[in-house]
C-alpha cells in the first residue's frame, strides 16, 4: 500500500551503533524491530535488544515513536 507523505514530512532515520563490534549506521524505524525486540547486528550478528543499538536517547525516542 503506497504511503503518501505531506510536504512537511521527511524520512526519519535513527542512528545505530553496535555495542559489540562498533559498527555505526543509519536505518529507518520502520525497518527495525521494536525497541524491546531482539535485533541482529548486520556486521557481527550480535543479538541484543534494538534499544541497545540506539546511539542516543533521541534515536531511542524516535524508534519508540515511529518503530
Ligand atoms: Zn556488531
Amino acid at each position: 500500500m503506497p504511503v503518501v507523505l505531506g510536504n512537511d514530512m521527511v524520512e526519519t532515520y535513527v542512528r545505530l551503533l553496535c555495542p559489540e563490534c562498533g559498527k555505526d549506521w543509519e536505518d529507518t524505524p520502520a525497518d527495525l524491530p521494536g525497541a524491546g525486540d531482539t535485533f541482529h547486528c548486520p556486521n557481527c550478528h550480535a543479538s541484543r535488544r534494538t534499544a541497545e543499538y540506539m546511539r542516543t536517547d533521541h534515536d531511542l525516542s524516535t524508534l519508540k515513536e515511529l518503530g
